[in-house]
């Protein structure tokens, strides 16, 4: 392909007084149909004018109105984010907000988000949506690891095995059911770890 000739500034000028739909969308950042559906400044011959463009643009920052659908999508992130900002935050952020008015938290909104993506690409998993059973399960093994935390917190403690229900007594497990006024622990027995062990090799086995 041979090399486009180099443009002088009048006529780069020239083209930005007339870009289409698609080049002014993308000068300011938006979908096509987004600035089609919006008031965005037009020439007479339906072109964009870049300057007027980005004056509209720039003062549209605070001037933009909201659907319901869009507050709604708004308002869930902020319930999720709510109580986050301290009031020393808050008065950084009215801080930069005194110096450099809505482009101040604007700054801060484009950090947060930026900080946020990069976050998610970092740690997928911990970020991905979880399906409520998912939600269900998490929630099921944490509480079971906090009861046996607070279990060996107690000062009476009897070790159960979670698969066959044996009594630790010593080097032995016997099936015995565990002192009344004895908090349970729930731990694996040699042998069901063992069992456990050849399932788990069993299962690997048939992959
Ligand atoms: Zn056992």
């Amino acid at each position: 392909m041979a090399k486009p000739a180099k443009l002088t500034g009048t006529v780069e000028i020239a083209i930005m007084e007339q870009l289409s739909q698609q080049a002014a969308a993308w000068l300011i950042g938006i979908t096509p149909r987004a600035l089609r559906d919006q008031d965005a400044p037009r020439r007479p011959d339906g072109c964009y004018d870049a300057r007027s463009l980005t004056e509209w643009a720039t003062s549209r920052i605070t001037q933009v109105k909201l659907t319901d659908g869009e507050l709604e999508k708004l308002l869930t992130v902020v319930d999720s984010m709510s109580g986050l900002l301290t009031p020393a935050m808050l008065s950084d952020l009215d801080e930069l907000h005194s110096k450099h008015g809505v482009s101040g938290w604007l700054a801060f909104l484009v950090t947060f988000i930026e900080e946020s993506k990069a976050d998610i690409a970092r740690y997928p998993d911990a970020t991905r949506p979880k399906a409520q059973e998912d939600i269900d399960l998490a929630v099921a093994e944490c509480h079971e690891r906090m009861e046996n935390s607070i279990a060996s917190d107690a000062l009476k403690v009897a070790t159960v095995c979670e698969d066959c229900g044996k009594l630790r007594r010593g080097r032995k497990w016997v099936v015995e059911d565990p002192p009344a006024d004895h908090c349970v622990a729930e731990w694996v027995c040699p042998r069901c770890e063992k069992k456990r062990a050849k399932a788990e090799k069993k299962q690997t086995e048939k992959h």
